[in-house]
Protein backbone atom coordinates (compact mmCIF):
# COMPACT_ATOMS: atom_id res chain seq x y z
CA UNK A 1 0.00 0.00 0.00
CA UNK A 2 1.39 3.30 -1.05
CA UNK A 3 0.60 6.54 1.09
CA UNK A 4 1.69 10.47 1.26
CA UNK A 5 3.22 11.34 5.01
CA UNK A 6 4.09 14.89 5.76
CA UNK A 7 7.13 15.53 7.64
CA UNK A 8 5.52 16.86 11.13
CA UNK A 9 9.28 16.71 13.59
CA UNK A 10 13.18 15.91 12.37
CA UNK A 11 15.42 15.43 15.51
CA UNK A 12 18.84 15.07 15.78
CA UNK A 13 19.40 11.91 17.38
CA UNK A 14 23.75 12.00 16.89
CA UNK A 15 26.29 13.68 14.55
CA UNK A 16 25.44 11.52 11.78
CA UNK A 17 21.76 10.31 12.27
CA UNK A 18 18.23 11.61 12.75
CA UNK A 19 14.81 10.84 13.40
CA UNK A 20 12.46 11.95 11.35
CA UNK A 21 8.76 11.98 12.23
CA UNK A 22 5.96 11.74 9.15
CA UNK A 23 2.12 11.87 9.71
CA UNK A 24 -0.88 10.83 7.41
CA UNK A 25 -4.22 10.16 8.42
CA UNK A 26 -4.32 7.42 6.22
CA UNK A 27 -0.87 6.17 7.25
CA UNK A 28 -0.97 2.02 6.47
CA UNK A 29 -0.56 -0.44 9.51
CA UNK A 30 2.22 -2.49 10.02
CA UNK A 31 3.94 -5.03 12.88
CA UNK A 32 6.98 -4.30 14.80
CA UNK A 33 10.22 -4.87 12.81
CA UNK A 34 8.86 -4.05 9.40
CA UNK A 35 9.81 -1.59 6.42
CA UNK A 36 8.64 0.72 3.95
CA UNK A 37 10.22 1.63 0.98
CA UNK A 38 10.80 5.48 0.34
CA UNK A 39 10.05 7.73 -2.80
CA UNK A 40 10.69 11.12 -3.11
CA UNK A 41 8.14 12.70 -5.69
CA UNK A 42 9.94 15.54 -7.14
CA UNK A 43 12.78 15.82 -9.71
CA UNK A 44 10.38 12.92 -11.70
CA UNK A 45 11.12 10.15 -9.76
CA UNK A 46 14.56 10.61 -10.54
CA UNK A 47 15.69 10.03 -6.52
CA UNK A 48 16.35 6.63 -6.03
CA UNK A 49 14.06 4.09 -3.97
CA UNK A 50 15.34 3.40 -0.05
CA UNK A 51 14.17 0.92 2.22
CA UNK A 52 13.63 2.36 6.05
CA UNK A 53 12.39 0.11 9.10
CA UNK A 54 9.97 1.79 11.05
CA UNK A 55 11.75 2.88 14.29
CA UNK A 56 8.15 4.08 16.18
CA UNK A 57 5.24 1.69 16.80
CA UNK A 58 2.74 0.56 15.49
CA UNK A 59 0.51 1.55 18.19
CA UNK A 60 1.46 5.29 17.63
CA UNK A 61 -1.45 6.32 15.86
CA UNK A 62 -1.20 8.10 12.29
CA UNK A 63 2.69 8.23 12.40
CA UNK A 64 5.58 6.53 11.04
CA UNK A 65 9.22 7.41 12.35
CA UNK A 66 12.16 6.70 10.71
CA UNK A 67 15.49 7.09 12.46
CA UNK A 68 18.64 7.85 9.20
CA UNK A 69 21.85 7.34 9.61
CA UNK A 70 23.82 9.63 6.83
CA UNK A 71 25.99 7.91 4.93
CA UNK A 72 28.84 9.17 3.79
CA UNK A 73 28.50 10.38 0.31
CA UNK A 74 24.97 8.79 0.81
CA UNK A 75 22.40 10.25 -1.51
CA UNK A 76 19.05 9.10 0.04
CA UNK A 77 19.85 9.24 3.65
CA UNK A 78 21.56 13.00 3.26
CA UNK A 79 17.90 14.09 1.32
CA UNK A 80 15.65 12.25 4.48
CA UNK A 81 18.10 13.73 6.78
CA UNK A 82 17.45 17.18 5.55
CA UNK A 83 13.94 17.45 5.25
CA UNK A 84 11.24 20.09 6.57
CA UNK A 85 8.40 19.82 8.53
CA UNK A 86 5.50 20.09 5.74
CA UNK A 87 7.85 18.02 2.88
CA UNK A 88 5.77 15.32 1.70
CA UNK A 89 6.84 11.54 0.20
CA UNK A 90 5.38 8.67 -0.60
CA UNK A 91 5.70 5.21 1.44
CA UNK A 92 5.37 1.89 0.12
CA UNK A 93 4.88 -1.19 2.57
CA UNK A 94 4.54 -2.23 5.09
CA UNK A 95 7.43 -5.44 4.11
CA UNK A 96 9.58 -7.72 5.47
CA UNK A 97 9.47 -10.96 8.09
CA UNK A 98 11.50 -9.62 10.34
CA UNK A 99 8.65 -8.95 12.81
CA UNK A 100 8.06 -9.49 16.61
CA UNK A 101 5.11 -11.59 17.64
CA UNK A 102 3.81 -11.41 20.76
CA UNK A 103 2.13 -14.13 20.84
CA UNK A 104 4.70 -16.37 19.78
CA UNK A 105 8.09 -14.85 21.40
CA UNK A 106 7.82 -14.56 25.38
CA UNK A 107 11.62 -14.08 25.45
CA UNK A 108 13.67 -12.10 22.98
CA UNK A 109 17.25 -10.97 22.76
CA UNK A 110 18.07 -8.26 20.15
CA UNK A 111 21.47 -7.45 19.02
CA UNK A 112 21.52 -4.40 17.17
CA UNK A 113 24.47 -2.45 15.88
CA UNK A 114 24.98 1.36 14.48
CA UNK A 115 21.55 2.38 12.56
CA UNK A 116 20.03 -1.43 12.85
CA UNK A 117 18.62 0.35 16.48
CA UNK A 118 15.64 1.35 14.61
CA UNK A 119 13.33 -1.53 14.46
CA UNK A 120 14.41 -2.14 18.46
CA UNK A 121 13.06 1.08 19.34
CA UNK A 122 9.73 -0.20 17.63
CA UNK A 123 9.72 -3.00 19.84
CA UNK A 124 10.23 -1.53 23.03
CA UNK A 125 8.00 0.90 22.43
CA UNK A 126 5.08 -1.56 21.17
CA UNK A 127 5.86 -3.63 24.40
CA UNK A 128 6.02 -0.25 26.78
CA UNK A 129 3.09 0.97 25.17
CA UNK A 130 1.29 -2.68 24.83
CA UNK A 131 2.32 -3.44 28.69
CA UNK A 132 3.86 -6.79 27.68
CA UNK A 133 5.16 -9.08 29.83
CA UNK A 134 8.03 -10.22 27.00
CA UNK A 135 10.87 -10.59 28.64
CA UNK A 136 14.22 -8.72 26.37
CA UNK A 137 17.72 -8.08 26.05
CA UNK A 138 19.07 -5.36 23.85
CA UNK A 139 23.01 -5.88 23.02
CA UNK A 140 23.82 -2.39 21.17
CA UNK A 141 27.11 -2.19 19.90
CA UNK A 142 28.87 1.01 18.12
CA UNK A 143 32.10 2.33 17.46
CA UNK A 144 32.56 5.10 20.16
CA UNK A 145 29.62 6.79 23.03
CA UNK A 146 28.52 9.43 20.91
CA UNK A 147 27.77 7.24 18.06
CA UNK A 148 24.80 5.65 20.13
CA UNK A 149 21.78 6.66 18.74
CA UNK A 150 18.34 7.16 21.10
CA UNK A 151 20.46 6.38 24.31
CA UNK A 152 18.17 8.43 26.06
CA UNK A 153 14.61 6.69 24.46
CA UNK A 154 16.61 3.39 25.08
CA UNK A 155 17.38 4.27 29.07
CA UNK A 156 13.95 5.42 29.41
CA UNK A 157 12.64 2.05 28.15
CA UNK A 158 15.06 0.38 30.46
CA UNK A 159 13.40 2.40 33.34
CA UNK A 160 9.79 1.57 32.35
CA UNK A 161 9.81 -1.95 31.18
CA UNK A 162 10.99 -4.11 34.25
CA UNK A 163 11.55 -6.97 31.77
CA UNK A 164 13.93 -5.40 29.29
CA UNK A 165 18.04 -4.58 29.51
CA UNK A 166 20.37 -3.15 27.79
CA UNK A 167 24.07 -3.63 27.28
CA UNK A 168 25.66 -0.82 25.26
CA UNK A 169 28.64 -2.35 23.73
CA UNK A 170 31.96 -0.03 22.70
CA UNK A 171 34.07 -1.40 20.21
CA UNK A 172 36.78 1.78 19.73
CA UNK A 173 36.54 3.03 23.61
CA UNK A 174 36.82 0.96 26.68
CA UNK A 175 34.34 2.76 29.27
CA UNK A 176 33.02 2.04 32.58
CA UNK A 177 29.23 1.14 32.33
CA UNK A 178 29.98 -0.33 29.07
CA UNK A 179 30.53 -3.96 27.47
CA UNK A 180 34.05 -3.68 25.32
CA UNK A 181 34.24 -5.01 21.93
CA UNK A 182 32.21 -6.87 19.89
CA UNK A 183 29.34 -9.19 20.26
CA UNK A 184 31.01 -12.53 20.86
CA UNK A 185 30.70 -16.04 21.91
CA UNK A 186 31.08 -15.74 25.80
CA UNK A 187 28.45 -13.10 25.78
CA UNK A 188 26.13 -14.51 23.29
CA UNK A 189 26.44 -17.68 25.75
CA UNK A 190 25.78 -15.23 28.54
CA UNK A 191 22.53 -14.36 26.78
CA UNK A 192 21.36 -18.16 26.16
CA UNK A 193 21.88 -19.03 30.14
CA UNK A 194 19.63 -15.73 31.11
CA UNK A 195 17.02 -16.46 28.33
CA UNK A 196 17.48 -20.33 27.01
CA UNK A 197 14.10 -19.72 25.04
CA UNK A 198 14.99 -17.03 23.41
CA UNK A 199 14.09 -15.94 19.83
CA UNK A 200 16.97 -13.88 18.25
CA UNK A 201 16.68 -10.60 16.24
CA UNK A 202 20.29 -9.17 14.27
CA UNK A 203 19.94 -5.90 12.84
CA UNK A 204 22.41 -3.69 11.21
CA UNK A 205 25.45 -3.89 8.36
CA UNK A 206 25.72 -7.01 6.52
CA UNK A 207 28.92 -8.20 7.75
CA UNK A 208 27.65 -7.84 11.40
CA UNK A 209 24.43 -9.73 10.67
CA UNK A 210 26.19 -12.58 9.04
CA UNK A 211 28.73 -13.01 11.67
CA UNK A 212 26.39 -12.55 14.56
CA UNK A 213 24.09 -15.02 13.24
CA UNK A 214 26.71 -17.49 12.35
CA UNK A 215 27.70 -17.03 15.86
CA UNK A 216 24.24 -17.52 17.69
CA UNK A 217 23.62 -20.68 15.47
CA UNK A 218 26.82 -22.24 16.45
CA UNK A 219 25.59 -21.71 20.07
CA UNK A 220 22.40 -23.96 19.56
CA UNK A 221 20.28 -21.44 18.81
CA UNK A 222 17.30 -23.50 16.29
CA UNK A 223 17.12 -21.45 13.26
CA UNK A 224 13.79 -20.81 13.12
CA UNK A 225 14.42 -18.75 16.33
CA UNK A 226 16.60 -16.13 14.61
CA UNK A 227 15.78 -13.70 12.22
CA UNK A 228 17.69 -11.34 10.65
CA UNK A 229 17.97 -7.60 8.93
CA UNK A 230 20.66 -6.48 6.85
CA UNK A 231 21.17 -3.00 5.67
CA UNK A 232 22.96 -2.90 2.57
C1 LIG B 1 15.20 -3.62 4.94
C2 LIG B 1 16.10 -2.43 5.12
C3 LIG B 1 15.86 -1.53 6.15
C4 LIG B 1 16.68 -0.43 6.34
N1 LIG B 1 16.45 0.41 7.38
C5 LIG B 1 17.30 1.43 7.63
C6 LIG B 1 17.10 2.28 8.78
O1 LIG B 1 16.15 2.10 9.56
N2 LIG B 1 17.97 3.30 8.97
C7 LIG B 1 19.05 3.52 8.11
O2 LIG B 1 19.81 4.47 8.34
N3 LIG B 1 19.25 2.73 7.03
C8 LIG B 1 18.40 1.70 6.77
N4 LIG B 1 18.60 0.92 5.66
C9 LIG B 1 19.67 1.31 4.68
C10 LIG B 1 19.05 2.28 3.63
O3 LIG B 1 18.09 1.60 2.85
C11 LIG B 1 20.09 2.86 2.67
O4 LIG B 1 20.83 1.82 2.10
C12 LIG B 1 21.03 3.85 3.33
O5 LIG B 1 20.30 4.93 3.92
C13 LIG B 1 22.03 4.42 2.31
O6 LIG B 1 21.34 5.03 1.24
P1 LIG B 1 21.92 6.32 0.51
O7 LIG B 1 21.13 6.56 -0.71
O8 LIG B 1 22.09 7.44 1.46
O9 LIG B 1 23.39 5.86 0.16
P2 LIG B 1 23.97 5.50 -1.28
O10 LIG B 1 24.04 6.72 -2.11
O11 LIG B 1 23.28 4.30 -1.82
O12 LIG B 1 25.43 5.08 -0.80
C14 LIG B 1 25.63 4.09 0.22
C15 LIG B 1 27.12 3.99 0.54
O13 LIG B 1 27.76 3.45 -0.57
C16 LIG B 1 28.77 4.31 -0.96
N5 LIG B 1 28.70 4.33 -2.41
C17 LIG B 1 27.70 4.78 -3.19
N6 LIG B 1 28.00 4.63 -4.47
C18 LIG B 1 29.22 4.08 -4.51
C19 LIG B 1 30.08 3.67 -5.55
N7 LIG B 1 29.76 3.82 -6.84
N8 LIG B 1 31.28 3.13 -5.21
C20 LIG B 1 31.63 2.98 -3.92
N9 LIG B 1 30.85 3.35 -2.89
C21 LIG B 1 29.67 3.88 -3.19
C22 LIG B 1 28.47 5.69 -0.40
O14 LIG B 1 29.63 6.44 -0.15
C23 LIG B 1 27.76 5.31 0.87
O15 LIG B 1 28.66 5.16 1.92
C24 LIG B 1 17.79 -0.21 5.47
C25 LIG B 1 18.05 -1.12 4.43
C26 LIG B 1 17.22 -2.19 4.25
C27 LIG B 1 17.52 -3.16 3.10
Amino acid sequence: MKAKMMVIGNKKETHDTNTITFHSDARPDFRPGQFFIVEFMHEGGKIPKRSYSTSSSPTRRSIIEFTIKQMPNGYVSKLLCGMKDGEELMVDGPWGNFVFDEKKMPEIVMLAAGSGIAPFRCFCQYILDKGLPTKVILVYSNKTEQDIICKKDFDEFAEKIPNLRVIYSLTREEKAGFMCGRIDMPCISDLLRELPGAFFFICGPPAMVSDTEKLVLEAGVPKERVKTEKYG
